[in-house]
């Protein structure tokens, strides 16, 4: 059992990283919410006062990084926070951003990701963007590195002007643990001019150019980096290389097996890949699994680098299956595979985690007006002869595909009324179901405005109906 220190506080993932952001001085943060990211916006909205910063929640995460963006060209420490699929709708931004460079004032995006989906509409791993945009990727494993990372992040944006990408995951970021807290620093920013040039035409190639020469420097403090630990320096059966939360998932069942002779490197600054001490580890043993979450981000990585250096490891991860490519990671997962890889004798009926939780149904809050919305759905369905089509959209009354065929449809922020644009056009083609759209309010803000302008200009079809809760549920 741990027992808490003087200076050690429990914190969730989200609240290491909002503590992190003031630690670091941070001064701007814009944010949209979004399980399970929000917390960080919230736990800094409550302290914005006391610490004198900004926090606002933005239309949407493309806007609330274009309003980051603004405030580091300005000189301001700034953070963007958001969850997976948020980061698709600021991914626009972010890929010219990246050309242009962040300010003096340094710009650090918090993403959290959800594998398995447990409140998104796809598991999506955000670390790919991290790739495509060529900037430096951060990914903790601990609530005290959850803390430590956003003021080594913002260090590193400042001094390279690249926006840094630091991703968590739902365990990390929504369960608890001790932290260790650090002071906050005096401010010694002030806002004012912006330098010229914060656009890439007519040249984005040289930008391009200069991006690369950015982050082959940043290359060579990764390879440096304390971040990245190999506890022990010597040969093994097998080495598991972790990232984020999988690191813990990895040493649990280490622990529970008794496991000998197999070491745990975990990487923090997974991209650009830290090749020395990857290279150093794949000399300590000839056989490799990945433990990450959600694609094999860094098995890609570690693979590629195996076939330059001719290495002979053997390597077992998503690709080859010998872990599950899709879903959570979970300390049964590594349990089972360690045991099979190592070919130790376990109870195959012994479950840490996943056996002992009751499943549940996800279902609307007890008297949520979405219920009443849906029970009138059903009763135009039988009315209209189950001619209807129901384009829906993201938010809690997304729980209506659990309502005997409310939805039809449901994909993205916005993408309702895009895809009832769509339908509302094909009478002419024999289509004939009545097309509802519905949104909510903020989703309607966020995102449904482009499609509703195009469905009237184009004289769709369809009924839109905005489920409005006066909130961001
Ligand atoms: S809209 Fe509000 S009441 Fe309805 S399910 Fe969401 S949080 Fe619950």
């Amino acid at each position: 059992m741990m027992t808490a220190s003087m200076h050690e506080t429990m914190m969730s993932g989200n609240e290491a990283f909002a503590r992190g952001a003031l630690e670091a001085g941070i001064g701007f943060c814009a944010s949209y919410p979004g399980t399970p990211s929000t917390e960080i916006a919230t736990t800094l909205q409550k302290m914005a006062e006391e610490h004198d910063i900004y926090v606002e929640w933005s239309v949407n995460e493309k806007v609330a990084l274009e309003a980051a963006a603004g405030a580091s060209w300005a000189g301001v420490p700034a953070l963007c926070s958001m969850k997976s699929l948020g980061l698709n709708v600021a991914s626009d931004f972010l890929l010219n951003m990246n050309l242009s460079g962040t300010g003096s004032g340094g710009l650090v995006i918090i993403v959290c990701d959800d594998p398995r989906g447990h409140s998104s509409s796809n598991e999506q791993d955000s670390r790919f963007y991290a790739k495509a945009a060529q900037i430096p990727l951060l990914e903790p494993s601990t609530y005290q590195e959850a803390k430590d990372i956003v003021p080594f992040a913002l260090k590193l944006s400042q001094e390279y002007e690249v926006p840094v990408l630091i991703r968590s995951t739902t365990r990390l970021s929504h369960s608890r643990g001790l932290v260790t807290k650090g002071n906050f620093p005096k401010r010694k920013w002030k806002a004012g001019q912006l330098k010229d040039n914060l656009f890439n035409v007519p040249t984005p190639h040289l930008k391009h150019r200069d991006l690369l020469d950015k982050m082959e420097q940043i290359s060579k403090v990764f390879d440096e980096s304390s971040w990245n630990t190999l506890p022990i320096e010597k040969d093994v059966d097998v080495l598991i290389i972790s990232s984020g939360i999988s690191r813990r998932y990895s040493e649990e069942a280490i622990q529970l097996l008794d496991a000998k002779n197999i070491d745990v490197l975990n990487l923090v600054t997974t991209y650009p890949l830290p090749r020395k001490i990857v290279v150093d580890a794949l000399k300590t043993t000839k056989r490799v699994l990945f433990s990450e979450e959600i694609d094999p981000f860094v098995e890609e990585e570690v693979r590629s680098l195996a076939i330059e250096l001719n290495s002979i490891s053997e390597f077992h991860g998503k690709k080859n299956r010998s872990v599950p490519a899709f879903g959570e990671m979970t300390t049964d997962v590594m349990l089972e595979t360690v045991a099979d890889l190592m070919k130790i004798k376990r109870n195959k009926n012994e479950q840490i985690g996943s056996g002992i939780l009751i499943p549940r149904q996800l279902t609307f809050c007890a008297g949520c007006t979405h219920r009443n919305f849906y029970w009138a759905v059903r009763k135009v369905r039988k009315r209209v002869h189950d001619k209807l089509v129901v384009a829906g959209d993201i938010g809690c009354y997304s729980l209506g595909v659990f309502y005997d065929r409310s939805m039809t449809t449901m994909q993205a922020m916005g993408s309702g009324i895009g895809v009832a644009t769509g339908l509302g056009q094909l009478e002419r083609f024999g289509f004939d179901f009545k097309v509802l759209a519905v949104a909510g309010d903020s989703t309607f803000f966020h995102s449904c405005i482009p499609g509703l302008v195009n469905a009237k200009h184009k004289n769709a079809n369809l009924t839109f109906v905005i489920l409005d809760n006066e909130t961001t549920a």
